[in-house]
């Protein structure tokens, strides 16, 4: 019996023909078979693209639908699968494990075929569809035909007790509807693919268009074939757009073709990207692009096509350019500063003091060879236990030193410290001047520091101590010394005051004693001369002669008394002066009148020069004759040929009188001793001369007095020159300072 009628099948087969797709054909054929077997539910699954999975199509009398419904291929033991991959109807009566087909108990499952194609499953061999199963509630319906060059598609399930006699005509309604089915899949898969290549189209599209690079296909011609948005906007005319933008894009696109060409002729496509000016048609500015060409071959097109990936690079050239320019100025920067760094390190080697660099955390990051001496241990050598003692010593004080230094707000540092010559092991002692170098924030970076050495003044000090140390005992001894001092100048002074009474006393008794000399000696004299003038009778001549001794030596011994008189009294200041108008020419007369008879005597020249233009002196007549007369008796006494000559010249302060002879002279050594009292020079010549020895010590006091001087020059054996000063007037003062106790004054 026919399920089925003829006129059925081909209904059946043209409706499914004109499903509109996939799913409402398979219902169509699902209600169809439940229609004429009876069957309370149906469910159809296809084989997916991949031949993977068996995935839900349609189904009937499942509520809610299986849509989610997922059976792996590979899952050997289902049953679905086998009858699918065996091409085989299977009949059973157990459930089938799916959630989603529970309550079915009683099923019936039609495989679904098409076309062989490439790729599609192997067909199961029946006999290992059976070995498969091996269940006796399963039964694999090997009756049924299978047909050949056709692949697995998908599988029908019915549910119910459907009839086995059946089951070979539903097959055959199977082989039927399975190409009409398998082509409204094929085409319900064309449309997908359609509508995701569209889809896909328009993502790449939409991507391409977004890209900031213009992007352009060309072909052989260089004519453009395609063009992305930002092309489009710097190579397209658009109608609505202004002459401006016209021409710049009109201008782009020769520059762009010119640029492909020379680009094809030099065969630069495949080597890699080149430069391309372009005109921007918005703003006008240049624009500088790098152009990467790829060459696409003719898979665009028939003709050899080329694909132009344009970037922008203006803003990356400014940039690399100011870059450059930065580099450049860097560069130049940095030559700068090595030079100066250079410079820096030449003072610093040269610099006789160590000088440091510490950074901010007091660690040494430079010093010169002077203070490497002090902080470094010496490399070559083998280092001595003291070396390295005195290294890290010098080294602890300074870094502590730093770190102090680097807390404080100060900006500069000085402190004194003892360091160690490490080579030498003598101590150091340093000043270390510190100072802080800062950045442009003020923030500091690093620390100078340099060491004076302080070694001399250190020593300095000490030689200062001890100096002082000295001056203050000195100073006690003076004090000493200054109070013995004293004590000895306080016993000098009274006896000097002793002395001077006592001279003083001299001097008074010598004064009066002369006086109480004088008389008797006069009669002596005077008796003497009557008895040689024979007044008192006749005398013979050796009487004469006795008597002419006696009166010599009374007249010597009244010389002598006289002489003494007048320096007692002039040293006990009892010597008066008169003072009155001199002529001196007066005096020089009177003078030479009484030296005559002695030149006279002795056959000398006698020569009396005065100045006729002389004025008059206000002084003591009578001493100035007793000092010429002095002077003069000396000049004849000590001359026995020759001449005794007297000079006297006027000067604007006073007077000068030389007494010159041409006699003896006198040894430059006695020139000093003539002055002193009875001082005679040559004890043999004076006896010969006679004489007191008190005649030029007179002189010398006289003329203090009188406010004037006398000198002596003399060639021993040729003659002497004796020179007075006289002032042109002795004043009060003169006088008084010379002792004189009273002082006359004879008219003005
Ligand atoms: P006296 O009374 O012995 O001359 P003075 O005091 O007048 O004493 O002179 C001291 C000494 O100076 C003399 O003894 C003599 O030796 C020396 N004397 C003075 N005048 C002259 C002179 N014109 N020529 C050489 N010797 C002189």
């Amino acid at each position: 019996m026919a399920v089925l009628g003829d006129r059925a099948v081909a209904g059946l087969l043209s409706a499914l023909a004109e499903a509109p797709d996939l799913s409402s054909a398979a219902s169509y054929l699902l209600a169809q078979l439940v229609d004429v077997t009876g069957a309370t539910r149906a469910l159809m699954l296809r084989l997916d693209q991949a031949h993977e999975t068996l995935g839900y199509v349609a189904a009937i009398g499942f509520e809610p639908e299986p849509s989610r419904l997922s059976i792996p291929l590979v899952d050997l033991s289902n049953p679905l699968v086998i009858s699918t991959l065996a091409q085989l109807p299977i009949r059973g009566t157990s459930p089938l494990g799916f959630r989603s087909l529970e309550g079915v108990e009683s099923w019936l499952l039609l495989p679904a075929s098409q076309p062989r194609r490439r790729g599609s499953p192997e067909t199961m061999s029946a006999q290992r569809a059976t070995e498969l199963i091996a269940s006796a509630t399963i039964q694999v319906l090997e009756s049924v035909e299978r047909r050949f060059g056709v692949a697995p598609a998908g599988i029908v399930l019915l549910e119910g007790d459907i009839r086995v006699d059946v089951v070979a005509e539903l097959s055959g309604i199977m082989a039927l509807a399975d190409p009409v089915i398998a082509r409204v899949a094929a085409l319900d898969q064309a449309e997908e693919l359609a509508e995701q290549l569209i889809q896909r189209r328009d993502r790449l599209t939409l991507m391409v268009d977004s890209l900031p690079d213009p992007v352009v296909i060309t072909n052989a011609a260089n004519d453009i074939i395609a063009q992305n948005y930002r092309a489009e906007r710097l190579l397209h005319v658009r109608d609505d757009d202004s002459p401006g933008r016209r021409r710049a894009i009109e201008l782009n696109n020769l520059l762009f073709t010119s640029f492909l060409s020379k680009a094809a002729m030099t065969g630069v496509q495949q080597s890699g990207p080149r430069e391309l000016n372009l005109v921007d048609p918005d703003e006008g500015n240049d624009l500088l692009f790098e152009v990467l060409a790829h060459p696409l071959g003719e898979r665009v097109g028939p003709e050899d096509a080329v694909l132009s990936v344009l970037r922008d690079v203006t803003d990356l050239r400014r940039a690399a350019n100011e870059l450059e320019r930065q580099v450049q100025r860097v560069r130049q920067a940095e030559i700068s500063v090595r030079g100066e760094r250079d410079r820096l390190n030449l003072v610093l080697k040269n610099v006789a003091d160590p000088i440091l660099v510490t950074d901010e955390r007091s660690n040494i990051i430079l010093m010169n060879d002077q203070a490497e001496q002090l902080f470094q241990m010496p490399e070559s050598e083998a280092r001595s236990r003291r070396e390295l003692t005195a290294v890290r010593g010098n080294d602890t004080k300074f870094t502590s030193f730093i770190s102090e230094f680097a807390l404080l707000d100060d900006d500069a540092r000085r402190e004194r410290m003892t360091l160690v010559y490490p080579r030498t092991g003598m101590e150091l002692p340093v000043e270390v001047v510190s100072g802080k170098v800062k950045n442009e924030r003020g923030e500091p970076i690093a620390i100078v520091s340099v060491l004076h050495d302080l070694t001399k003044q250190v020593e300095n000090e000490r030689l200062y101590d001890a100096l002082k140390r000295f001056n203050s005992e000195l100073e006690n001894r003076i004090q000493e010394a200054t109070a013995d001092l004293a004590e000895q100048n306080a016993r000098l002074q009274w006896q000097s005051q002793e002395v001077e009474r006592a001279n003083k006393l001299k001097s008074e008794f010598l004064a009066s004693m002369s006086h109480e000399l004088r008389t008797p000696i006069n009669a002596l004299i005077g008796y003497s001369s009557l008895l040689l003038d024979g007044v008192l009778g006749e005398v013979n001549p050796k009487q004469q002669d006795a008597l002419s001794r006696g009166r010599a030596a009374a007249e010597h011994l009244l010389a002598l008394i006289n002489d003494i008189l007048d320096l007692a009294k002039i040293e006990a200041g009892k010597m008066p002066l008169r003072l009155e108008n001199v002529s001196l020419r007066e005096v020089m007369l009177e003078v030479g009148q009484q030296i005559e008879p002695m030149v006279r005597k002795k056959q000398l020249e006698f020569v009396l020069d005065v100045d006729p233009d002389c004025p008059a002196i206000y002084s003591d007549r009578t001493k100035i004759k007793q000092v010429l007369l002095n002077l003069l008796s000396n000049a004849v006494k000590f001359t026995t040929k020759g001449h005794v000559t007297v000079e006297t010249r006027c000067a604007p302060d006073g007077i000068r009188i030389d007494v010159l002879d041409t006699g003896i002279g006198i040894r430059p050594s006695d020139l000093e001793a003539i002055w002193e009292d009875f001082r005679q020079v040559d004890q043999s010549r004076t006896r010969e001369f006679g004489g007191t020895g008190l005649g030029l010590s007179i002189t010398r006091k006289l003329l203090e007095r009188l406010g004037g001087r006398v000198m002596v020059k003399s060639t021993y054996g040729e003659g002497s020159t004796f020179s007075v000063f006289l002032p042109l007037r002795v004043t009060q003062n003169t006088a008084a300072e010379y002792g004189a106790e009273s002082v006359t004054t004879v008219g003005d």
